[in-house]
């Protein structure tokens, strides 16, 4: 088998996600054999540092010895078991681990198999809660611009990036829409936490206008990952997590990218001190190895729908991997490894050397911005730095870099003209700064035409 021969029969079977498949025509996929650590290696023997961990999955390198051992001792014990009147040991062993790491107050897990799942639970909970409240006239969700929750109905429904949206309006819930307190829009001088603390009073408005029909306020705490990695101070999340309180509105935290040290902390509502009364987690639970999320709420949501079965107020949603075993032994083995290796810690130096490795990139001509939080650093390309123009879309510059990267033993998949490195955490300091040397070539190519 070589890389031709599979691409061949890919393109004749695969409908692959997010890609416009005649692309293809002209751009190569890449069929990959095996991974091991931070690097992916094809079948014609190139290796690609995976800079993007596999779409913010992975975080301690794939083919982890230590994770591929747990989940082979639970394969030969239970692989899995219905999750409705029967449990298993991983299951619960997860949930009392996940109640102990994430903020206060959330106690309560309940699993799905996917982000997009856990952000439907989410919404469907908050709704039903206050239904079984006798407040079923709050059906109505508020999120911000630019925010992304997933691509099932409800999940984009909740989210703003027209790229993936406006296709699918008509067949859309109506939330409302409050501007982002996204950083890069600031006065040039203004601090991010000036800025966010001043974009709060259009979430302030909404509240005060709709806080009787909306069941929740549904954010990303800190970065707008799939929204072009934009960024906000904490600041924001603690203002809000008052004025959900005196309004009487959920908050539902979607940590499904930024959760698991993505954001520089265990979970990104640990900044601003806050806990949310939904809590939706994937992609890092597993370390990039199996489909699960989890939605954590809390008491007070969970004995609204403790009741006699007569009087039908039960959470009947269900997903048919729910809490899979396997998915659980991976997650719990991910937990262990944030524990004995004190990976937050050690990733500050990471993040620094993240940081210095392209800081000779700030005074770029054609660099807007170059901006972090944590693990997630981000370059926005732009046409004009003095009125930060953006480049035209169509002129698709960030994939000049993806191609650039391909031939340097990197994955560096942009988003539009941003890009950026989130790396898993087993990267070295010389790997970033060969991603880094990989990005200024490709930035050089994109924007000299
Ligand atoms: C990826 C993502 C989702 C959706 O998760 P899937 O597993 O892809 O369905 C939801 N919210 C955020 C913030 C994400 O980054």
């Amino acid at each position: 088998m070589n890389n031709e021969e599979l691409i061949r029969r890919d393109l004749s079977v695969v409908w692959h996600p997010c890609t416009q498949m005649k692309d293809h025509e002209t751009l190569p996929l890449v069929p990959i054999r095996r991974g091991e650590g931070v690097w992916l290696e094809d079948f014609d023997g190139n290796r690609y540092i995976d800079a993007v961990s596999s779409w913010w999955v992975n975080i301690f390198g794939h083919a982890n010895p230590y994770i591929n051992d747990r989940i082979k001792a639970q394969l030969d014990s239970l692989e899995h078991v219905i999750l409705a009147g029967f449990s298993h040991e991983p299951a619960v062993r997860l949930a009392e681990r996940l109640k102990d790491i994430t903020p206060e107050g959330l106690t309560r897990c309940f699993y799905a198999d996917n982000g997009s799942a856990a952000v439907e639970v989410a919404l469907k909970m908050s709704f039903h809660y206050w239904h079984n409240r006798g407040r079923g006239q709050k059906t109505r969700f508020i999120n911000l611009s630019n925010s992304y929750h997933g691509e099932t109905l409800g999940a984009l429904a909740v989210g703003d990036v027209d790229l993936y949206k406006k296709t699918y309006e008509p067949l859309l819930l109506k939330p409302l829409t409050v501007p982002s307190p996204d950083c890069f829009a600031r006065e040039a001088g203004q601090s991010w936490e000036a800025h966010s603390r001043a974009m709060f009073a259009h979430m302030e408005q909404a509240l005060a206008e709709h806080a009787d029909e909306t069941c929740a306020v549904i954010v990303e705490p800190l970065i707008q990952c799939a929204g072009n990695m934009r960024m906000y101070h904490p600041v924001y999340l603690e203002l809000l997590r008052e004025a959900c309180d005196r309004y009487g509105v959920h908050l539902i935290a979607d940590e499904i990218a930024v959760g698991f040290g993505r954001a520089g902390t265990l979970f990104a509502c640990e900044q601003a001190g806050i806990s949310p009364d939904f809590m939706c987690l994937s992609k890092g639970l597993t370390a990039g190895y199996l489909p699960l999320s989890v939605t954590l709420t809390t008491e007070d949501v969970y004995d609204a729908f403790y009741d006699e079965y007569e009087n039908l107020s039960a959470f009947l949603h269900s997903h048919s991997y729910t809490g899979n075993p396997l998915a659980c032994a991976a997650a719990l083995a991910t937990l262990d490894l944030f524990e004995q290796e004190d990976t937050v810690a050690r990733n500050r130096a990471l993040a620094t050397t993240m940081a210095e490795s392209v800081a000779h990139l700030a005074d770029h001509p054609h660099v807007g911005e170059i901006r972090q939080t944590g693990m997630v650093l981000a370059i926005e390309l732009v046409a004009d730095k003095a009125g930060m123009t953006p480049f035209a879309w169509q002129e698709r510059r960030g994939l000049a870099v993806y191609r650039h990267a391909l031939t340097r033993e990197a994955l560096l998949r942009p988003l539009g003209n941003v890009v950026y490195f989130m790396p898993p955490y087993v990267i070295t300091p010389e790997q970033i700064k060969h991603l880094a040397a990989v990005a200024t070539e490709g930035i050089e190519r994109a924007v000299s035409t």
